[in-house]
């Protein structure tokens, strides 16, 4: 289907909210891309394109517009209505075989329909859904008060096997050991700086993950920081993004405006291996959800480990993609938090108002 540019321009002239949907205009100039009935200032018309999708937007290289959200579901799309109804089957059923194919059956489109129309209407793909689902319920069973032991549990939420569940958690974090003791050396690091909800945010990059996210006044104190995390790595600006960080950021930018509580992100950062076991620990803490010190100490098995576990959280240098905002004092006091409380306010309350209504 192509798109009429003319009467697409006239929508973005007239801030046509009711075209809502069926397109998507890019500003080349900004970076950003918008709904039609966006609020943001008019841009120029040499400088828009227009797209019918926003995955066509973001291979572009746009970022969605945090003003109208343009990733968010749109309820003009006849097609979100059973794409939610197949979350909510996904989530009641993550213990089960979901295959591709099966998921298609359910919601009867080809699975190649079904994975473009997932992809932009939730964000993500069918399998990073099922993925997430899975997880939350693995969590959810080993809270149950009388919960199943580990083992019982990998079953039970659909993993089939131990290895698979290590596969997938242990992809998401770790330099090796090499890698660490070398200061990063070999290992090269593009970075980026954008204006978030929550202030300025550096991310930085290597091809494995996510090296660096944080925020802070100055782009040049936070390429300081970057810079003493990875003494001996070779750190540059970002220049043509891969495909890989332009999903990452996307992911990133929906979770900050308040659309993406499941985000998984690949990170990849230096570690000692108790970093790594706290770190792996509070990625599978649910967004939404909190824990103590001393919880996060038990739950590694080392029960009189609070202090260190507090330190480790202090020390992560991949704000977000690490949830160390989700770790709290025992007193329901928020603790510390490296950016500062108000941004660790900040990002339990977007999480806690998603939570409660998603
Ligand atoms: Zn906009």
């Amino acid at each position: 289907m192509s798109l009429d540019l003319e009467l697409c321009w006239q929508g973005v002239v007239s801030r046509d909210a009711s075209q809502d949907g069926a397109f998507y205009y890019g500003v080349m100039t900004t970076g950003v891309f918008c709904r039609p009935g966006c609020s943001a200032r008019q841009p120029k018309r040499q400088n828009v394109r227009f797209y019918a999708t926003t995955g066509e937007a973001e291979r572009d290289g746009l970022r969605a517009c945090l003003k109208c959200h343009p990733l968010a579901l749109s309820a003009a799309d006849p097609l979100t209505g059973r794409i939610r109804g197949l979350c909510d089957y996904i989530d009641r059923h993550a213990d089960a075989a979901l295959t591709l194919a099966a998921l298609g059956r359910q919601i009867g489109l080809s699975t190649f329909h079904l994975q473009r129309a997932f992809r932009a209407i939730v964000g993500v793909s069918p399998k990073q859904y099922v993925d997430a689902a899975r997880m939350k319920r693995f969590q959810a069973l080993l809270r149950e008060p009388k919960g199943l032991d580990v083992t019982a549990s990998i079953f039970e939420a659909g993993y089939g096997s131990l290895s698979r569940l290590y596969e997938k958690t242990d992809r998401r974090l770790g330099m090796t050991p090499m890698e660490y003791r070398e200061g990063g050396k070999g290992v090269e690091i593009s970075w980026s700086a954008s204006e978030t909800p929550v202030g300025l945010m550096v991310v930085g990059a290597t091809d494995r993950g996510l090296a660096f996210i944080q925020f802070g006044d100055t782009e040049a104190a936070l390429l300081r920081a970057l810079e003493d995390q990875y003494p001996r790595a070779t750190i540059r600006p970002m220049g043509e993004p891969s495909a890989e960080f332009l999903e990452w950021m996307a992911g990133l930018n929906r979770y900050l405006a308040g659309h993406e509580p499941n985000l998984r992100l690949p990170v990849h950062v230096r570690a000692t291996s108790f970093q790594l076991t706290v770190w792996k620990y509070l990625q599978r803490i649910p967004a939404g959800a909190v824990n103590s010190y001393s919880e996060v100490a038990a739950a590694i098995g080392q029960p009189k480990a609070a202090r260190a576990v507090a330190r480790a959280c202090a020390s992560n240098s991949v704000a977000i993609a690490i949830p160390c905002h989700r770790v709290i004092r025992g007193s329901g006091e928020l603790g510390g938090y490296r950016w500062g409380l108000a941004r660790k306010r900040t990002l339990l309350d977007t999480e806690r108002t998603l939570t409660q209504t998603g």
